[in-house]
């Protein structure tokens, strides 16, 4: 028997063994997928929780439920990796041997590496809603919120859903608006970036959300500490952003293992091939969603794409031949925008997100980079498919590889 070693049962572990599960044979190779808890989160529900949308119940499933018959769940904290012996520990000492290894422990907000971030404001007037502790917190503390400086920030990037903050922006706006507080608030949006994305027509776009939102773009904020005493943001270069309310993006870190193995850069992500994921130090060794350093979106979109991708050229892989398919980098992102309307953004490693209709030319019927009521209900609807199509490893009618078909490349206004 071999052995596959999954590292992690969120999306992406949990996508791959279980399609893995149908195209490798029972009698042939054992499939064991290792996280440290039974629970599973549907991680885009966090940003509706503050706003009062959305019980645990529906964003939390036992992982055990997502995966199919034949794949082993061993409850437990990876220790440490030892890549020459094909080995995984756990904490308390249990160790497991592979013949090939996915890592995908995904990446974890951070907060401890800020500063004071974790000082005697944290959850009082500090918030994050990247957990859903977190973002339960922040729910109540808007109960009470109905003036003052209200700031969304992100402290470093690489984030996962690198929109997620933008859409909390654009939803707090309208649940202030709502709630007849919007007038009490003055709303910045702090960000590492010189925009408010990273990619030009997009940016731009965004950019100019903000500024019909009257929310303040403060750029190119290299955040050093907080200064919990005065409730201050203050950067590297000097400058402080005051707030009496404080939504924060952690930094966002790999596990802790992958440092401790060596496997991993700075931020503990691991280095791969962005094409075939498989790890640039170890041939049986892949690292797939957030928790590789592909210069990728660290999303659910992009891990489902990529894992599309990975299947063939893993089968490839383990029989000696080489690996014929090549992830484009492809994400493809809802973003909130309030009013019940939300615009797609379709992108790749090579192209940035256009304009146009999505996923057919025309008709669409989603549009991108346009606040629809369709795409609205695309994002609303996209936490059924995730449980009940992407994680069980469905086939989705959608290409893993990005089109060109019903974008508008030369024309970012249409
Ligand atoms: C607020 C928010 C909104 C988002 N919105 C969107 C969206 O609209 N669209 C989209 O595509 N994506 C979105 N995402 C991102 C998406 O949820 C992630 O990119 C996706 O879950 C990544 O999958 P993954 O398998 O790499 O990591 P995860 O799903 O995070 O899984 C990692 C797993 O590894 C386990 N693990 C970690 N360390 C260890 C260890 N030491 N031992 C054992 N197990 C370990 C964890 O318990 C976890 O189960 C959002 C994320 C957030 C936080």
């Amino acid at each position: 028997m071999k052995n596959l070693l999954v590292l992690g049962g969120g999306t992406a572990g949990t996508m791959v063994a279980n399609k893995l599960r149908d195209r490798l044979a029972d009698d042939a190779w054992e499939i064991t997928v290792v996280d440290q808890d039974d629970a599973h989160h549907y991680q885009p529900g966090y940003l509706f929780v503050p706003f009062g949308h959305y019980t645990p119940e529906q964003l939390v499933r036992p992982r055990r439920t997502l995966l199919k018959e034949g794949i082993h769940f061993v409850l437990g904290d990876v220790s440490r990796v030892t890549a020459d012996d094909n080995t995984v520990t756990l904490v308390g000492g249990v160790e497991l041997h592979y013949d090939y290894l996915v890592i995908a422990t995904g990446t974890t907000p951070r907060p401890d590496q800020t500063p004071g971030m974790l000082g005697r404001e944290w959850r009082r007037s500090i918030f994050d809603f990247y957990t859903l502790e977190g973002a339960q917190a922040l729910a109540r503390a808007l109960e009470s919120f109905d003036h003052g400086q209200l700031v969304v920030h992100i402290a470093e990037m690489p984030i996962k859903c690198p929109v997620a903050p933008l859409e909390f922006t654009f939803l707090a706006d309208d649940w202030l608006r709502t709630h007849g507080l919007r007038d009490r608030v003055e709303m910045v949006y702090v960000t590492p970036l010189d925009a408010a994305f990273t990619q030009p027509v997009a940016a731009s776009i965004l950019g100019d959300m903000l500024v019909e939102r009257k929310v303040r773009l403060e750029a190119d904020f290299m955040v050093e500490r907080v200064d919990d005493e005065r409730k201050v943001l203050v950067s590297y270069d000097g400058r402080e952003v005051p707030f009496d309310l404080l939504v924060t993006i952690p930094v966002n870190m790999g596990a802790d293992f992958v440092a401790r193995s060596r496997l991993g850069d700075e931020l503990n992500y691991v280095p791969v091939d962005k094409h075939t994921l498989l790890s640039v130090a170890h041939d049986n060794i892949f690292a797939l969603g957030d928790a590789s350093n592909a210069p990728a979106s660290k999303a659910g979109s992009v891990a489902h794409f990529a894992v599309e991708v990975f299947v063939d050229n893993f089968l490839q892989h383990v029989a000696g031949r080489p690996m014929t398919g090549s992830f484009d980098g492809h994400a493809n992102c809802f973003v909130e925008a309030g009013d019940h309307k939300a615009l797609l953004i379709d992108f790749n490693y090579d192209t940035q997100p256009l304009p146009g209709k999505y996923p057919l030319p025309v008709v669409g019927p989603m549009s991108l980079l346009k606040a629809t009521r369709a795409n609205h209900l695309g994002k609303l609807a996209f936490r059924h498919i995730y449980w009940n199509v992407l994680l069980p490893g469905h086939p989705v009618p959608l290409p893993s590889h990005m089109s060109m078909v019903g974008k508008h490349p030369a024309d970012p206004e249409a």
